[in-house]
């Protein structure tokens, strides 16, 4: 495995695969491995014939006063995991490479990306939809890998592929999650003892949600009321927001049809964590 720091490179090393017939997946992180993004390797390396991920931990989609400085990072322990999995290419630019002086174009999604984490996080989608366009552009790969945990991330990225004409298929890869339920995430190492069990309640909020589902309950109103209900009995979590929606637009469900996004957002300590649930319901 190698790494390569310029944009120039790792785009002629993929054309070069691609020229000679052989397939390319990209695999978009900002680092701090674990379960999730390995998972996302793998699924790559099964489909395709050459594995890019790319390490950047991207300034532009922190918003004023979060964590882009304090934002866990490892890069040899991130080396080491990416090279077990049988990754070919780790493209890790510096900050001037991705934005060198004078950069001023910007991808906006616009509707999807305002509302659910992009209400509390402004120019949050702003700064993922830039950046992994110019990843695209720059890993012209013929699938990329995106975990469904960040579902609206998912949904900005398919929006803007399709609406872009990027000719790659975005691949969203379901939730690793501990065994005790908790959706794998870099920011859980934020969390002390006690918040790591205190952040075990978007999960079973989601359980339970899960549960009222499969014992025929379609109100979306009754399933919000049952999971505010898991979260009011721990006051020291905070709730951001429950939405059930449709899993393309994002627009709130009342009745539950089809393919229902059930997604959760809160504060645990100074970890801001999400998690979601996709359901199939009749
Ligand atoms: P990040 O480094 O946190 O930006 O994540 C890089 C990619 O890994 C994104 O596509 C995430 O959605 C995905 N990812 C993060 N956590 C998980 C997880 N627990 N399960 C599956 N994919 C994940």
């Amino acid at each position: 495995m190698e790494v390569v720091k310029e944009k120039a490179r790792i785009r002629k090393i993929v054309q070069e695969a691609q020229a000679a017939g052989r397939t390319a997946g990209l695999v978009p992180t900002m680092g701090f491995f674990h379960e999730g993004h390995l998972e996302l390797m793998r699924r790559a390396r099964a489909d395709c014939d050459l594995v890019v991920v790319t390490l950047f931990v991207n300034p532009t989609q922190f918003t004023p006063g979060e964590d882009f400085e304090d934002y866990p990072r490892d890069f040899e322990r991130d080396r080491e995991m990416a090279a077990s999995v049988g990754v070919d290419y780790i493209f890790n630019p510096e900050v001037e490479e991705m934005y060198p002086e004078g950069f001023s174009t910007h991808v906006e999604v616009e509707g999807i990306s305002d509302i659910l984490c992009g209400a509390i996080r402004p120019g949050h989608f702003r700064g993922v939809a830039t950046v992994v366009a110019k990843l695209f552009n720059i890993v012209p790969a013929n699938k990329a890998y995106f975990g469904r945990k960040d579902a609206q991330q998912v949904a900005v990225i398919k929006r803007m592929a399709a609406d872009l004409d990027f000719p790659l298929e975005v691949i969203g890869v379901d939730t690793v999650r501990e065994p005790d339920g908790l959706a794998m995430s870099s920011r859980n190492t934020y969390l002390g003892e006690q918040e790591r069990l205190d952040a075990l309640v978007l999960s079973e909020a989601l359980g339970v949600a899960a549960g009222m589902i499969a014992s025929g309950e379609r109100s979306a109103a009754e399933v919000t009321k049952a999971m505010r209900g898991v979260f009011d009995a721990l006051p020291s979590v905070n709730l951001e927001y429950i939405a059930i929606c449709d899993n393309i637009y994002l627009r709130p469900l009342s009745e539950l049809h089809g393919e229902v996004l059930i997604a959760v957002a809160a504060r645990v300590g100074k970890a801001r964590l999400i998690d979601n649930m996709l359901f199939e319901v009749e």
